[in-house]
């Protein structure tokens, strides 16, 4: 049996076809086959740069049933490259399967990264990108994507969500009323493409700008809406880290300077951290200063 093969992920232009990186072309043109969504479109794609290599097709409805053929052709030793319409496969894209059975085969799994849409938007939203949630496409009936998004109003990372174009107008309206209408967001669309566009403004504004500019409703778009701000409540780590110190600080020093120092540290609010050191003398049944 001949050494096993190497699958590829590949990543291709979400418009722009400059953005094909020199080792993603190399790689496509070199691999014994292409596993792509629609062969038509990434033939018309690798038709561009001149890759004549064979596709096949790999795409949500036949990917359970093609990943044990695919994977039996790398452990025969060929070498297999996954692309899908546009930008990295997997990011709501098929392929997770696949990569999963090879994987498991022991066959190697090689990145071969580039153009992402949710990386690109997040990269000009001008919004917290220390922490984010990738949250994909929301529930396309109403009341389920209301349900998800009330699920989702207290979250404090930045989300970013795929999203049809004419279901924007709704489900920036379902967004305001979820997440409240001062809560910032972006609107990147038609992204690397002639008619990209990048809207910024509260989610009331951003309602308003999509009643306003048909534009807003055409093409491809990524929605990244700002997390929730951090309040005392609902920042379950920090609260636990406010009862560790406090339980530690208690017994050795009086309780206000406890307080301040728990407050400095942890950056909640006095009066909450105030409440809650009382709340602890009382429950240890101690009521004297250390
Ligand atoms: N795998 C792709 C990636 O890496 O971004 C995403 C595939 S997903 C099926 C397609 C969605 O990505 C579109 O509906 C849109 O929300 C977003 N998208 C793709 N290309 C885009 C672009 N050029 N500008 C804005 N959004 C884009």
């Amino acid at each position: 049996m001949s050494a096993p093969g190497t699958l590829f992920i590949v990543a291709t232009p979400i418009g722009n076809l400059a953005d094909l990186s020199a080792r993603a072309r190399s790689t496509l043109a070199e691999v014994d086959l292409i596993a792509a969504e629609d062969t038509r479109h990434s033939g018309q794609m690798l038709a561009q740069f001149g890759i004549q290599t064979p596709l096949c097709a790999l795409h949500e409805h036949n990917e359970a049933a093609r990943v044990a053929e695919l994977v039996g052709r790398l452990q025969g030793g060929a070498r297999i490259a996954l692309v899908s319409d546009a930008g990295t496969p997997l990011v709501s894209d098929p392929g997770y399967r696949l990569v999963a059975a090879a994987a498991a085969a022991g066959i190697a799994v090689v990145p071969v990264p580039g153009a992402c849409a949710a990386i690109a938007a997040l990269s000009v939203a001008g919004l917290a990108t220390d922490r984010f949630a990738f949250e994909g496409f929301l529930p396309q009936r109403s009341a389920a994507r209301r349900a998800r998004l009330e699920v989702l109003a207290g979250e404090s990372r930045t989300l970013v969500f795929y999203e049809a174009p004419h279901r924007i107008a709704d489900t920036l309206a379902d967004l305001a009323a979820a997440f409240g209408g001062t809560r910032a967001a972006v609107v990147a669309r038609e992204l690397t493409k002639l008619h990209e566009s990048v809207y910024r403004g509260t989610l009331d504004e951003l309602v308003l700008r999509a009643a306003g500019e048909a534009n807003m409703a055409r093409g491809e778009i990524v929605l990244v809406v700002a997390g929730a701000p951090a309040t005392d409540g609902d920042d379950d780590a920090m609260v636990r880290q406010r009862d560790r110190l406090l339980g530690a600080l208690l017994p050795v020093m009086p309780l206000s300077a406890a307080v301040d120092l728990v407050s400095e540290v942890t950056g909640l609010r006095r009066n909450r951290v105030y409440e809650r050191a009382l709340g602890l003398r009382r429950e240890t049944g101690n009521t004297e200063d250390a």
